[in-house]
């Protein structure tokens, strides 16, 4: 288990909180070498110390991954540093939920651009080295979103299902490659995501309904995650929907 991952090279997009911070460090805990990108370096910093400490070589790119020059550059800084990338986590995202008819599009554009635009340049950027070395596994974090669409979440779950749908495009692209592809739908996680709501009833109506359960932790997914990379390179886990016991 602790070296099931060992001298393999991975970038996690949206390490700096939340499920990206903890897939960081599932994944250095089972021997990875681990790049982790985001906007907030002293976050970064932090867990890099944290990384370090449990041999990873941690690389920190700071990079805002709406841009896509940001999001193909963050590859590859971790290519030009580890001499490759093995595992790529796109996890970077934001949600912003309010009623359609009131919607911010600015702020809509910006969820796009980062949860489909950025995901989609940052694996665009990764097929090369992967393609070229005929190994890889790209993992797209998702949501119970890509699945069912609910009202006030409309311009959320089209990003969610645009992962989804763009997720199973690319697996059968790219599986003649030997590149895995693996996407994660988790339910309602406890992390800073829903902070930047900011439709105030959307809002407090999320957070009572997320504290009426015993939400998952970043952990769980991140285990979920590092699970599916830790496969033998025949086994390709496309899809993995863990919602909280508690969720209907
Ligand atoms: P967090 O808010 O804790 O983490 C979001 C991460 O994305 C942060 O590291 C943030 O870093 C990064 N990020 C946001 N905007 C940008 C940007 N423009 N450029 C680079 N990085 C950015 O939330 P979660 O951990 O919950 O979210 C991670 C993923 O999980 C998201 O894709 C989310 O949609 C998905 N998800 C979460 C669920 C939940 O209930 N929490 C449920 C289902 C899916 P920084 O601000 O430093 O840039």
């Amino acid at each position: 288990m602790q070296n099931r991952l060992k001298d393999r090279i991975a970038l996690v997009t949206g390490a700096s909180s939340g499920i990206g911070e903890a897939t960081a460090l599932e994944l250095a805990r089972q021997g990875a070498r681990v790049a982790i990108a985001a906007r907030r370096r002293e976050r970064l910093d932090a867990l890099a110390k944290e990384l370090a400490a449990l041999g990873a070589e941690p690389l920190v790119l700071v990079a805002d991954l709406a841009d896509e020059a940001d999001a193909q550059r963050i590859v590859h800084e971790t290519e030009q540093r580890f001499g490759r990338l093995d595992i790529l986590v796109n996890n970077a995202g934001v949600m912003y939920l309010e009623p359609i008819a009131e919607a911010d599009l600015g702020r809509w554009r910006h969820m796009l651009e980062l949860n489909v635009l950025g995901l989609i340049a940052a694996t665009q950027a990764a097929l090369a080295g992967m393609r070229a070395r005929r190994e890889g596994h790209i993992v797209n974090v998702s949501s119970t979103a890509g699945r069912i669409a609910n009202p006030n979440a409309g311009g959320y779950a089209a990003t969610k299902f645009g992962v989804v749908a763009f997720s199973e495009a690319l697996r059968r692209e790219v599986y003649k490659d030997n590149i895995r592809v693996s996407v994660i739908e988790p339910g309602a996680v406890a992390t800073e995501l829903r902070e930047h709501i900011g439709h105030a009833a959307t809002k407090d109506a999320l957070n009572a309904w997320a504290d009426s359960m015993r939400q998952l932790q970043s952990r769980d997914i991140a285990e979920v995650i590092a699970f599916c990379v830790g496969r033998p390179a025949h086994v390709n886990i496309n899809e993995v929907l863990v919602r909280p016991t508690d969720q209907e």
